[in-house]
């Protein structure tokens, strides 16, 4: 089969922030000192030479793209200053945008002022299609459900939680059919037989369990801060610290939903803190903001090669985490207030309607990797267990 030829793609990929990589002239350095590269995972000089020569299909086809953890080593030994780091970057935000056939994630990444104002505007339709149905507020306590109806929450969220399954779902689709076919996976090989059920689930084990919730390559290998940061302040910690806050959260608003359902406890009621599920809530919104809180310092501060250059779509998607998990604090310390704050009632729209959008806008930004890096780490480990 003859491979088509994108003469575009690296102008392209540039678009999505990756440095001139014109300079490259393939030493194999920056492969040489990756501490992720493996036998069956070589990088970053390989990628860089798919875009060199226009081979798209052979880019987005490679699970590879979604190993490197970004720690900035392969840039810090180029010979030629082509920030081979920094295009991997970019060329994973490339992959997001052309996984997503609505091309949001691409207007979100290459046109920043549209991005921006998307982001803008969606938060303020969630706020006024609430606010068309509030009630009133009570002075004596905090009623939030009284202001904002849980019903309306419900519903939206259902719809929201709707729409980004199915442009996930698609995404994924169009990264496995690819990743499949470049790396002679079918479905057979994966759940025809007793044995290719074991090899799966192995897998399935090491791409979530080890390496995405665990963090094992990135903590033993791609730790490059390790000797000069404290754990707490490691990208690792930072990374993993983020995801686990996030994974807690939903974890409480999924089993406060069911307490609910099964009328052990209405949403919203206050309970002391050492409640399980509130606990469980408080410790992961924590963990959530501190992670989030201390990856924009050091973006902000710019002294690690690795988080050297930003998009306004990686500053708008870690604004929405950082204003959804401080509003939060602050509407459940406003609920244990003697008498209900006014502004309360405005913080918790506001909080609920950035809430709705960050969930809406995740397929189409940063959070994406989120999905598409464990099924590429699922590929690779097939191949290992191979
Ligand atoms: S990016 Fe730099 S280190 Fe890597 S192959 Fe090109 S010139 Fe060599
Ligand atoms: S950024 Fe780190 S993990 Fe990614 S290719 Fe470079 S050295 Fe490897």
């Amino acid at each position: 089969m003859t491979a088509q030829v994108d003469v575009r793609l690296l102008s392209d990929i540039q678009r999505y922030g990756a440095a001139d990589v014109s300079a490259c002239f393939s030493c194999g350095t920056c492969t040489a000192t990756c501490p992720l590269v493996s036998e069956d995972a070589t990088f970053p000089r390989r990628m860089i030479r798919y875009a060199q020569v226009g081979l798209r299909d052979k880019l987005l086809s490679s699970k590879e793209l979604w190993t490197c953890y970004a720690c900035g080593e392969c840039s810090e030994s180029c010979p030629t200053q082509a920030e081979p780091s920094e295009f991997m970057a970019a060329a994973r935000r490339y992959a997001i945008a052309s996984y997503d056939r609505t091309g949001l994630a691409r207007l979100m990444y290459t046109r920043p002022i549209i991005g921006t104002l998307i982001a803008v505007i969606l938060a303020a339709f969630f706020a006024l299609f609430m606010y068309a149905a509030h009630g009133p507020q009570s002075t004596t306590s905090l009623d939030i459900f009284g202001f904002i109806p849980e019903a309306l929450i419900h519903d939206l969220g259902i719809v929201v939680m709707a729409v980004v399954f199915l442009a996930g779902l698609a995404g994924v689709a169009t990264m496995v059919r690819r990743l499949g076919t470049a790396n002679a996976v079918t479905l057979r090989a994966v759940v025809g037989s007793r044995a290719a059920l074991r090899r799966s689930a192995g897998a399935l084990w090491s791409a979530l369990g080890v390496e995405s919730l665990g963090q094992r390559r990135y903590r033993a290998d791609c730790d490059s801060d390790a000797s000069l940061a404290p754990w707490y302040r490691r990208r690792w910690f930072l990374h993993a610290s983020t995801m686990w806050g996030f994974l807690g959260l939903l974890a409480a608003t999924i089993i406060d939903y069911g307490l609910a359902l099964a009328g052990i406890k209405a949403t919203g009621t206050p309970v002391p803190i050492w409640y399980p599920v509130r606990l469980l809530g408080t410790v992961s919104g924590l963990l959530l903001l501190y992670g989030v809180s201390m990856l924009i310092v050091q973006r902000y501060r710019g002294v690690e090669r690795s988080v050297r250059h930003s998009t306004a779509a990686d500053w708008t998607f870690l604004a929405l985490v950082w204003i959804t998990g401080v509003t939060g604090f602050a509407i459940e310390l406003a609920l244990y207030l003697p008498s209900a704050p006014a502004w309360g009632y405005w913080l918790f729209l506001f909080h609920v309607a950035v809430a709705m959008e960050l969930v809406l806008l995740a397929p189409f930004m940063k959070f994406a990797h989120a999905v598409y890096r464990p099924v590429a780490l699922f590929f690779l480990a097939l191949a290992v267990h191979e």
